[in-house]
């Protein structure tokens, strides 16, 4: 029976392919047969992980500090005497090996059966015991996932795989990003949570907020994900599918039209140039970048390469990754952010005791408690710089002295190369983001004590509204437009200049076709958005003209009636 679910649009175009089902975001449990030859490995997978789960609480437990609350310990021996349990530790292995099934679901299975067990014990103590078995089986689960062994199904016949899942944490989408599926959907997220953002850098149609999509959609049933719309249609007749076929087509060819900008300028009408550059998540980004004609890397997101992993990288896996963007950018700027963990993006220590780890220690707030962690960031960072043309960022500043702080620590990791004899740039340029409304209220501050800025929307939006960004029930107050946000950029771009201090925009707005010309009038010169977005931003930029956009723009500014925002947007872009 053919049926829609609507949802909030992530990012752009048509998918049709056959649904693929993974459980909750943590415990991401696909379910394929493994070949009866197969067995005994994918067995020793599963023992791996268990392994190295016990290992990583064990770990933990021995770091305990003397001062942290007595339940810490109490709540790490919980979860080793879960893990260490028969039903969890072995009784998967028996399932992998009588429904010859992988790893992942036997898992899920298994936490499925104790749950139901749980949910009728009376004694309330006991019952939430539940809750610690599935974070014991999500950090299973995160431990099989980063095992290389983990696969998706094969569709030998070229048929297309849409993953359909509850939730995605952004280390679960970088991950998938090797697998090539033709969509993500997912029923809870905000359209500018961490998770959305990368599922956009990977240019595939996704929607979040489908709410019930997991339950509806069946395993291997046929959808079509309008990502533009934000509509999901599942079980197409054939006049539907032969339609969406049609608009897929049309969608293609207009993509192939704008590969022919990827060389020319971005300048308006009357001649005003723009820089158009690219935000990525991982080195390999870098190919896509250079395929829409980016013009630097405006924002590296390089907490990226801290995730999905149990041992942080080292100083020198740090520097090579980032060598290699600088290389391969040949010349061209390279912004790299340190890295902004916290919030929705691990390490687990930001995360686990907080009660709103947006507002806790995520950024450069984490940083600056570990700063010898950082510092190897930093020497990584500078290293590279040496290759080519690289930019530090600061992420999520607040006060003076976390800038004053971060300069003192690259200070230090410079001194510790010269002691080395370690070739860097001694010019390298120091920036800073501007993402909390204190920030660019007091802009001054920063201005004085950095060479950059970069206005970092997606946050600046979300601590100026109070909306978390990551949750859908909010999303519908998230708001570009908000007079509040507005005033907040166009002073940020204003004071910035009258500083001469160069100012990027990095947030999801500098993507936003709709917001283009509005973001060009109120004095915007250098965007940095995802690679998917450069060549459409690009057309946009070359039918403007500054005469015609400022005006209308700086009427905006004063304006406070959403629906005349809109109307005045409509005409903006017309
Ligand atoms: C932002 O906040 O706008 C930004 C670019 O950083 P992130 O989305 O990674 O928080
Ligand atoms: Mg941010």
């Amino acid at each position: 029976m053919t049926f829609a679910l609507h949802g909030i649009p992530v990012s752009g175009g048509i998918a049709i392919g056959h649904a693929h089902l993974i459980s909750h975001a943590q415990l991401e449990a696909a379910h394929y047969t493994v070949p009866a030859h197969q067995i005994p490995d994918e067995i020793s997978r599963f023992d791996n992980a268990v392994a190295s789960v016990r290992s990583e609480l064990t770990r933990l437990r021995g770091s305990v500090p003397l001062t942290a609350p007595a339940e810490f310990v109490g709540f790490i021996d919980v979860h080793l005497m879960i893990l260490n349990d028969g039903m969890l530790a072995l009784e998967p292995r028996n399932i992998i090996e009588n429904e010859q099934c992988n790893a992942e679901w036997a898992l899920k299975v298994q936490m499925d059966a104790l749950l139901a067990q749980f949910d009728q014990i009376e004694d309330t103590y006991l019952r939430e015991r539940r809750t610690d078995v599935i974070q014991v089986v999500e950090r299973v689960m995160k431990s099989l996932l980063g095992h290389p062994g983990y696969m998706p199904p094969q569709m030998g016949d070229g048929r297309k795989l849409i993953l359909v899942a509850r939730d995605l944490s952004p280390a679960d989408v970088v991950q998938f990003k090797q697998h090539h599926f033709a969509s993500f959907i997912t029923d809870v997220g905000g359209t500018t949570s961490h998770t959305a953002v990368v599922a956009r850098s990977l240019n595939i149609p996704s929607i979040v907020a489908l709410h019930q999509a997991r339950q509806l959609i069946r395993e291997n049933e046929l959808i079509i994900v309008d990502g533009t719309q934000g509509v999901v249609i599942v079980d197409p007749d054939s006049q539907t599918l032969a339609e969406y076929e049609l608009r897929q087509h049309q969608h293609d060819l207009e993509r192939l039209k704008l590969k022919r900008l990827r060389y020319m300028r971005a300048a308006t009408l009357d001649g005003l140039t723009v820089e158009l550059q690219a935000n990525i998540e991982l080195p390999d980004d870098v190919v896509q970048a250079k395929e829409n004609g980016a013009t630097g890397i405006g924002l590296f997101r390089s907490e990226f390469l801290f995730l999905n992993r149990s041992q942080l990288p080292d100083e020198d896996e740090q520097f090579e990754a980032y060598r290699r963007v600088v290389q391969e950018m040949e010349g061209l700027p390279v912004t790299i952010r340190t890295y902004d963990l916290g919030a929705d993006k691990g390490p687990e220590e930001a995360q686990r005791f907080v009660t709103n780890p947006a507002l806790g220690l995520r950024a450069i707030r984490l940083c600056l408690i570990e700063p010898q962690r950082f510092v190897i960031q930093l020497r990584a960072l500078l290293r590279a710089s040496h290759y080519g043309k690289v930019n530090i960022l600061i992420p999520m500043l607040a006060s003076v002295r976390e800038v004053e702080q971060t300069l003192q620590l690259i200070a230090q990791a410079k001194a510790s190369l010269d002691v080395e004899g370690v070739p860097y740039d001694s010019e390298v340029k120091v920036g800073g983001m501007i993402e909390i409304p204190a920030a660019a209220l007091a802009l001054g501050i920063f201005t004085r004590k950095l060479d950059f800025l970069s206005i970092g929307t997606n946050d600046l939006i979300q601590y100026t509204l109070a909306v978390d960004r990551t949750d859908d029930a909010v999303a519908h107050l998230y708001d570009p437009l908000h007079p509040a946000v507005l005033s907040l950029v166009a002073h940020v771009l204003k004071t910035a200049d009258k500083a001469k201090v160069p100012v990027a925009l990095c947030g999801e707005m500098a993507g936003d076709l709709t917001l283009t010309r509005l973001l060009l009038g109120l004095g915007l010169r250098q965007y940095s958005m995802h690679s998917a977005h450069l060549l459409d931003v690009k057309q946009r930029v070359l039918q403007s003209s500054l005469a015609h956009v400022k005006p209308l723009a700086l009427r905006m500014l004063r304006e406070s009636d959403p629906d005349r925002l809109r109307m005045m947007l409509d005409r903006l872009n017309a």
